[in-house]
């Protein structure tokens, strides 16, 4: 089977079949994102659990690349802690820049690497980032931040 057609379904399954979709109890941020241009919407919250693990939730509507890339991220990102979020986020934004020529690392984008195609398609690049720009800015509501330690609450020190 082809790369690029053994991606196009990993996609495809993603978004028929999303991972971990649905609200969290008790959210600590959250980030509504739209994407006009292509009528995208996404919120995703998120919270710490007690081992300092990313509680991901999400919802949405729009396009299938953007709904199953809410599904990939937060398959992956889920029970990590805030640093490796930081750095799949980081090599996901790198991905969409590499106009299709990128060699993604399976070990830190998992799933996500089945985007690599997007990345030829400028108008789509923005579905593909929305639900990780969502999670960035509840993190950063959350008052999440790599690095920085928190209390079982998940309050800041
Ligand atoms: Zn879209």
């Amino acid at each position: 089977m082809q790369l690029e057609s053994l991606y196009q379904d990993i996609i495809l399954d993603h978004y028929k079949h999303p991972r971990g979709r649905g609200a969290i109890a008790h959210a600590a941020g959250e980030s509504h994102q739209v994407n006009p241009t292509c009528g995208d919407e996404v919120t995703v919250q998120v919270a710490l659990d007690a081992d300092g693990g990313l509680v991901i939730g999400y919802e949405g509507q729009g396009c299938s690349i953007s709904q199953a890339s809410a599904s990939v991220m937060a398959e992956l990102l889920a029970g990590g802690s805030p640093e490796q979020a930081d750095t799949a986020r980081a090599a996901f934004m790198d991905l969409m820049r590499s106009k299709g020529a990128g060699e993604p690392d399976e070990e830190v984008l998992g799933d996500a690497v089945a985007f690599v195609g997007v990345s030829k398609y400028p108008a789509r690049i923005k579905c593909a980032l929305l639900p990780w720009v969502a999670l960035q800015d509840a993190e950063a509501k959350a008052g999440i931040a790599a690095g920085v330690p928190q209390d079982e609450e998940g309050r800041t020190a």
